[in-house]
């Protein structure tokens, strides 16, 4: 297993406040242990394996609070010293890993982030990701999620990606502009 690294990325504003902080480091160091350990339940429990590979992937989504391209991330779980791993490699671990529904994708950016919370690759997620800070919060509301399924019953439509990007800044970094 490797080392997790939550502090190895350059954030400004790791400190977390009891009030108005900005949690996105924070909260997401906090799910690493139990997402992982749920990706490795779920993988025994439908027969499929979370080879090194694919363990690795994930665990250098979780030791970063924002989402991170195929090619960061090969660069971040190859060995030091040793070949930097193909990113056609990273594709097909992270491919696996978002179909069980561990890791979702951000089109608008290219990048993955982990999903500690067990949703499935075809369910509708909203995040809300901060143009500051990068921080990236995930949410969902039955409300939401009806009106998406309304809205594509209403055509007929079969959604295979559901996920809803909200630009814009964060509760922290709009206290830090006001200060
Ligand atoms: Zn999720
Ligand atoms: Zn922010
Ligand atoms: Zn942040």
């Amino acid at each position: 297993m490797t080392k997790m690294q939550p502090d190895a990325h350059d954030h400004s504003h790791e400190h977390v406040h009891a009030e108005g902080g900005c949690r996105h480091a924070h909260d997401h160091a906090g799910q690493a242990e139990a997402g992982l350990a749920r990706a490795e339940a779920v993988c025994r429990e439908r027969g499929l394996r979370l080879t090194p590979i694919r363990r690795k992937t994930l665990e250098a989504l979780y030791a970063d609070h924002r989402p991170v391209g195929a090619y960061d991330l090969a660069d971040r779980i190859s060995p030091p010293g040793g070949r930097r791993l193909a990113p056609i490699s990273i594709y097909r671990a992270l491919d696996f890993l978002v179909e069980q529904g561990f890791v979702h994708r951000l089109s608008s950016r290219n990048a993955f982030i982990a999903c500690p919370h067990g949703h499935g690759a075809d369910e509708a997620v909203a995040f809300l990701i901060c143009e500051v800070c990068g921080g990236v919060d995930e949410d969902a509301s039955p409300a939401m999620r009806g009106a998406i399924r309304g809205m594509a019953q209403a055509r007929q439509f079969k959604p295979s990606y559901q996920v809803v990007e909200i630009v814009g800044r964060c509760e922290h970094c709009r206290h830090a502009d006001a200060a």
